[in-house]
């Protein structure tokens, strides 16, 4: 059995990646940090729509966690693999570099960079010796690509996971694994629920967020059999700001 894991499951946009995937019939496991409250509401919603879902608790950022649970989940599932990886994960810490302590740079970038070393790293030789392979999709974001003030140590975790996205997908292929990353403007979670909103829409040529469900559309066409040649992409989805 192929499972799917996305990293940051239990709100916003891995809420409904993990609601979308199991659509799709995809068993799915849902990570979170320490909201377990959230992260039931999305296994049973899942459950209820007669799909499947399990829990899966781990910080992401932290290396022994990681490999704790998903070393446990293997050895439970000796025949199963998880094929499908949203590293998803991912925090805010804004502020101007000139007063931006030191413990908010390393915790966005062990969140959204690290993250995804130590979960990738974990489920890749899996993926990679499986002859049906598997589909990674790094969540990156517009602030990667262009640079955001007030925002140095998130673009610069953004920005690398587009580099090791460009990386990993040369390294993979050959074993049919897609590696691809997802690069959405303003979306309505709870990330973005502090921003001014009715200020930002003006900028974005669309004139609203984007809701959760679209992203998660894009992720789950990555997932499918029609994007089995894309590799090693950035698609932005951001209403037309750039
Ligand atoms: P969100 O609503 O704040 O949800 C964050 C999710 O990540 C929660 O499920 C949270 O778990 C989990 N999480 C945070 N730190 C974690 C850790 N160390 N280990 C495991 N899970 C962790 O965020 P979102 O807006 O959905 O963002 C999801 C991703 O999209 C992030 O990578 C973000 O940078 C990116 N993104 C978002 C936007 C946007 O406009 N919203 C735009 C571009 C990119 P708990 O529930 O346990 O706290």
């Amino acid at each position: 059995m192929k499972y799917a894991l996305v990293t940051g499951g239990s709100r916003g946009l891995g809420r409904a990646i993990c609601c979308k995937l199991a659509k799709m019939g995809i068993p799915v496991l849902i990570n979170y940090q320490s909201n377990q409250q959230a992260a039931e509401e999305v296994r049973d919603a899942i459950q209820s729509e007669g799909g499947s879902a399990a829990l899966i608790q781990f910080n992401v950022a932290n290396k022994d966690e990681v490999m704790a649970a998903l070393n446990q989940w293997e050895q439970e599932h000796p025949d199963d693999y998880i094929a499908y990886l949203v590293n998803n994960a991912g925090i805010r810490r804004d502020n101007v570099m000139f007063m931006m302590p030191e413990e908010d740079w390393n915790a966005v970038i062990d969140t959204s960079l690290n993250g995804f070393f130590y979960v990738t790293r974990q489920l890749l030789p899996k993926m990679m010796m499986r002859k049906h392979g598997g589909r990674i999709i790094n969540m990156t974001s517009l602030s990667g690509l262009k640079g955001m003030a007030g925002q140095t140590n998130y673009c610069a975790a953004k920005a690398a996971l587009i580099g090791a996205t460009r990386a990993l997908a040369q390294e993979a292929a050959v074993r049919n694994v897609t590696v691809n990353a997802v690069a959405p403007g303003f979306i309505e979670t709870d990330m973005t629920k502090d921003l001014p909103q009715e200020e930002l829409k003006q900028l974005v040529p669309m004139k609203r967020f984007g809701k959760p469900e679209e992203v998660a559309s894009l992720v789950a066409f990555l997932c499918s059999d029609e994007a089995s040649y894309i590799t090693g992409e950035v698609i932005s989805i951001n209403g037309g700001l750039y």
